[in-house]
């Protein structure tokens, strides 16, 4: 069996076994044991899942990341070997992610006498949570790191091709809940209470006009409100309305300018509709931002790889990778899968011919970045 096909096995073994974010025991064990079988060294940080390691020596230092755990979704689609467990699946391709990286980890390792430095490698847990990126720098795995590269398929994109580009890649996620208190009453008899549906009607609508007055027209921003909980009945007025929602922005000002406003809508409506509000806003991961240097580096290296390589908008999801970035240069990039289906739908499934020339681009990028540091470290 050739690398290639190894790799495209150990990720079926992987699709089939998929974990929810912070119980990737068996998926951190068979890692580990495919890692330690190639003779790549684990580094002992304590990690209740995932699993950091290492290949070369001294500095400078690379980061290459992969996310490793699964979604609590049905699976239904045309892989080859779907998920053998009930209710959950590689949804957002993490089991690609996993598989890429120890594929760069086995030829990076083959060539280690190469390296000019070291190439440390991060089997990430929970990224669908956004709690596995900070557990892994709570745990000091950027210690010595000069930069950090990581990656998501794309599905839309086809095989071969790659996209990233200057700052934002990923956006701010934030999540807003809105709790209103009124006093219930007849529906036949509103002026015996006050009516939190109604107010909260005038704040939805209010929402609204956040983006279209109060953000520049150059900048992006989403206000959404998802969920809207009240009532009982068609004849009671309720004593209560909740809603929830999700703000993404791409600017940290802008994201807290959107949240001041908000607060303001929500409580000054509620004040003058005379019914009690709650804001609570849930800070989510920021935005991945890229340094320059290095998506131009990884844009030019992937085009003397080979791939077709593109300047991508912006999107408005949300990647834990934005804390590495928040500590350390480096960039984040899209590598084309070709997929039916978008991320975290059921029929979601990658092209397995993506695999091993994404395992080539990320173990070359390591390489060639090492060397970049070296010489900038020589010349400095
Ligand atoms: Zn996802
Ligand atoms: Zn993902």
């Amino acid at each position: 069996m050739n690398l290639e096909e190894k790799l495209i096995s150990l990720r079926r073994e992987l699709h089939q076994h998929p974990e929810l974010s912070g119980e990737e025991f068996q998926t951190t064990q068979k890692l580990t044991a495919w890692l330690k079988e190639a003779g790549i060294r684990i580094l002992p940080y304590d990690l209740k899942t995932g699993v950091v390691a290492e290949i070369g020596h001294g500095s400078p230092v690379i980061a290459l990341r992969a996310d490793i755990d699964a979604l609590p979704i049905e699976e239904n689609s045309e892989a080859v070997c779907p998920s053998l467990e009930k209710g959950k699946m590689h949804a957002c391709g993490h089991d690609f992610h996993a598989t890429v990286l120890l594929g760069a980890a086995l030829l990076l390792k083959q060539n280690e006498s190469r390296l000019v430095g070291t190439v440390r490698l991060f089997f990430q847990p929970a990224e669908e949570n956004y709690s596995g990126a900070l557990q892994l720098i709570k745990a000091g795995v950027l210690n010595d790191v000069d930069v950090v590269f990581g990656f998501h398929n794309a599905p839309k994109m086809p095989v071969g091709e790659f996209g990233t580009c200057h700052g934002a890649i990923m956006a701010n996620v934030d999540r807003f809940e809105i709790n209103l208190a009124g006093v219930g009453a007849h529906a036949a008899y509103p002026e015996n209470g006050t009516d939190v549906i109604v107010a909260a009607s005038e704040i939805i609508n209010s929402l609204q006009t956040i983006v279209s007055r109060n953000i520049s027209s150059h900048d992006s921003a989403i206000v959404s409100v998802t969920r809207i909980n009240a009532g009982s009945g068609w004849n009671i007025l309720p004593e209560k309305a909740e809603l929830e929602g999700t703000v993404r922005t791409f600017d940290a000002s802008i994201r807290k300018e959107i949240q001041r406003r908000m607060r303001d809508l929500v409580y000054y409506l509620a004040k003058a509709m005379d019914v009690g509000a709650q804001f609570l806003w849930h800070e989510g991961p920021p935005a991945v931002i890229n340094t320059p240097y290095w998506s131009d580096f990884s844009a030019k290296i992937a085009r003397q790889f080979g791939y077709v390589t593109h300047n991508v908008t912006p999107q408005n999801g949300g990647e834990d990778f934005a804390h590495y970035l928040h500590h350390r240069p480096g960039v984040f990039f899209h590598i084309g899968t070709g997929s039916p289906q978008s991320l975290h739908h059921p029929g979601f499934n990658i092209d397995e011919k993506a695999i091993f020339p994404a395992a080539e681009y990320y173990a070359l990028l390591a390489e060639e970045a090492l060397k970049d540091l070296k010489n900038t470290q020589a010349s400095a």
